[in-house]
């Protein structure tokens, strides 16, 4: 081992740690203060429903806002906040600051739609998950109907008994839940029937050449017909180009979330873009 003075600070590493662990070594630490500094700001993408041309739900994604770095991606630091378990007061402070930020929506009189959150397998094992979404709920005075939770199919397998009893109790509250990113985790399909879903969202690699790979589209189909089957609704991510939607459509998918749409906003923006002037025609607009 060896010492290195930087400061008034210790640094300990090894000879073997590469630069790339150092580097995640100093973005760890840089996290533990991004939630106190107030470096952590949440962007939400409309999810539409093509048919009736209405903005049905924003997704809130959480970027860090380092002051050095700039804005990083969630997949930059999203996997270190959930070894260090600091995802425990991040997923809380994004479920409450995106909970608020619909409620505001909702008293300035805009049209109701709903809220989904992403939450990682570290928060849905805690075992005050539940009392830590009622909380939030009652003290920010949203009902629980707006709030959709995205869970991934790998969360799911990981602890099946905590698993199906948390989302009984959520599902209990009203609360909707949405498998994340289907058809690329391990889950089976008997399992998933017998849990407490009511949306499915496919997973944006799918649709990406959607109308070139025939296999993608296979899959896309399957998706769209197992979901209809079981009476669930079916949410396409990743939608970036008009022949996206309109091999959806002809599916009778219409849900849809991506790029074609909008990009991930700020709250401000999104107010602007797509809330307040209630012209719904205007999504298309934003297409690449
Ligand atoms: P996700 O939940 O599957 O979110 C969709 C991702 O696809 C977002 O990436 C979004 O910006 C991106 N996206 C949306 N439309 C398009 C499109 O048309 N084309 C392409 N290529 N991409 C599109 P983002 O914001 O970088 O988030 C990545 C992942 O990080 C999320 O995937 C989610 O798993 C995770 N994440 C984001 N925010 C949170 C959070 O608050 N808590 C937790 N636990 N995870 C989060
Ligand atoms: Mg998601
Ligand atoms: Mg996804
Ligand atoms: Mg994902």
């Amino acid at each position: 081992k060896s010492k290195e003075i930087t400061g008034n600070s210790y640094h300990f590493f090894s000879e073997g740690m590469d630069t790339r662990t150092f580097e995640s070594v100093k973005l760890e630490n840089a996290l533990y203060r991004a939630l106190d500094h107030e470096e952590l700001v949440l962007y939400y993408q409309p999810q539409v429903d093509y048919l009736t041309q209405r903005i049905v739900g924003v997704e809130a994604l959480l970027r860090w806002n380092h002051p050095v770095k700039g804005l990083i991606a969630p997949d930059q630091f999203i996997p270190i906040a959930e070894e260090t378990a600091l995802i425990i007061p991040i997923g809380e402070w994004v479920l409450r600051e995106s909970c608020r930020q619909l409620k505001y929506w909702q008293d300035q009189g805009y049209p109701l739609f709903s809220i989904a959150v992403n939450l990682s397998a570290r928060q849905f094992e805690q075992n005050n998950l539940f009392a830590m979404v009622t909380n939030v709920l009652s003290e920010v005075g949203l009902s629980a109907e707006y709030l959709h939770l995205e869970l991934t199919e790998n969360l799911i397998i990981k602890n099946r008994e905590l698993t199906l009893k948390t989302m009984k109790e959520l599902k209990s509250l009203g609360i909707k839940i949405a498998i994340d990113d289907f058809g690329t985790g391990y889950s089976s399909l008997g399992y998933l029937k017998s849990l407490p879903i009511d949306t499915l969202k496919i997973d944006k690699s799918f649709l990406h050449d959607v109308t070139n790979d025939d296999d993608n589209a296979a899959i896309t189909n399957t998706i769209i017909t197992l979901a209809q089957n079981l009476n669930l609704s079916v949410i396409a991510e990743g939608v970036e180009t008009k022949q996206h939607v309109e091999f959806l459509s002809a599916r009778e998918c219409y849900l849809m979330q991506g790029y074609y749409f909008s990009r991930p906003m700020k709250a401000e923006d999104i107010t602007k873009d797509f809330i307040m002037d209630r012209d719904y025609s205007k999504f298309e607009r934003n297409q690449l």
